[in-house]
């Protein structure tokens, strides 16, 4: 049976919208490729940031919810988000970091890649990571970038995850995803596909000791992976409940289709089509830069937008 190709997308909760626009599209340079609202609480925001096209892999969506508490990292709740950059170009963002004061930690290699691990305004946890994207991952720059088109972010690396104990999390990403167990550093063991390329692994460590974590402002939500297209998608959702697991019914999300699923330890993923993609409702020259709705919330459209807070074009891309 087939595994899942490569990481579609991951989703989590920020602060404020118009402070988490400025940091992914002013200060790291990605394009707002989708403005909408979450399907369940239609007075928050749901924003995408991805490259030119919003291509799978390169998307880390938001939804943002200033009021709700800080997460919590611990066990059972996806931790930091590695963001893949060209080789050669650390220094730059390094420099970059420090221009727009965000504060990052120690640079240095993780399974042979350098990576800088630093913080996003609403304290999630991210790490740019110097590494090759796999064989036929699509990337387009975006012209508008305040990031030139050689040095942008190129794709989602990867993801941490923590365990209280991964025993049965391990065989759920074997049996369930088709990942294998890549190599082990810093107590941390990668899974993957291929040879683990950006894009298409993650790293899973036991941290018995620890409270488990929850989910708040700064958390990763999901984890989505990627399926070539809806009969792969049924396959990987028969692998999943042949792996013991209960995923949810196909979800239509108008830019691809879903299936969520808690893996033994608790934490979210999503199985995503690739396609229709994200120019099915919009001119591709124009992605992000109106309200998308889904049909069932156009009626309601002005109600809905009078209750959404203003959001603007990114304020820090000047600097
Ligand atoms: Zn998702």
């Amino acid at each position: 049976m087939r595994s899942v190709t490569g990481i579609h997308h991951i989703t989590a909760i920020s602060g404020d919208a118009q402070e988490n626009l400025d940091f992914y599209v002013g200060v790291l340079g990605m394009r707002l490729v989708k403005k909408s609202i979450n399907q369940d609480a239609p007075d928050t925001y749901h924003l995408f940031f991805a490259d030119a096209e919003g291509n799978p892999g390169t998307d880390i969506t938001f939804f943002p919810w200033p009021n709700m508490p800080a997460g919590r990292t611990g066990p059972g709740v996806w931790g930091e988000v590695q963001l893949g950059i060209p080789e050669g170009t650390m220094e730059f963002w390094q420099q970059r970091l420090t221009q727009h004061g965000v504060a990052a930690g120690e640079s240095g290699l993780r399974f042979g890649e350098p990576t800088l691990p630093f913080s996003d305004p609403h304290g999630m946890q991210l790490a740019l990571v110097e590494a090759p994207l796999y064989e036929g991952f699509g990337f387009t720059p975006w012209d508008n970038s305040p990031v030139d088109a050689d040095k942008q972010i190129r794709a989602l690396a990867g993801a941490r995850l923590p365990e209280r104990d991964s025993t049965a999390t391990r065989r759920f990403l074997e049996s369930a995803l088709g990942l294998e167990q890549l190599g082990e550093e810093a107590g941390w063991t990668r899974y993957g596909i291929g040879g683990g390329e950006a894009g298409r692994r993650i790293d899973i460590r036991d941290e018995p000791g620890t409270p488990g974590g929850g989910w708040g402002v700064g958390s990763v939500h999901h984890v989505a992976w990627r399926a070539m297209d809806e009969s792969h998608q049924s396959e990987l959702r028969e692998r999943i409940v042949g792996a013991g697991a209960s995923p949810t019914q196909v979800i239509d999300r108008f830019w691809f289709k879903s299936i969520y699923v808690r893996e033994p330890g608790g934490a979210l993923f999503e199985v995503a089509t690739d396609g229709p993609g994200f120019a099915v409702d919009e001119d591709p020259e124009h992605l992000g830069e109106t309200l998308v709705l889904p049909p069932f919330f156009e009626a309601q459209r002005a109600q809905i937008e009078a209750l959404l807070p203003p959001l603007g074009p990114p304020r820090k891309a000047a600097l």
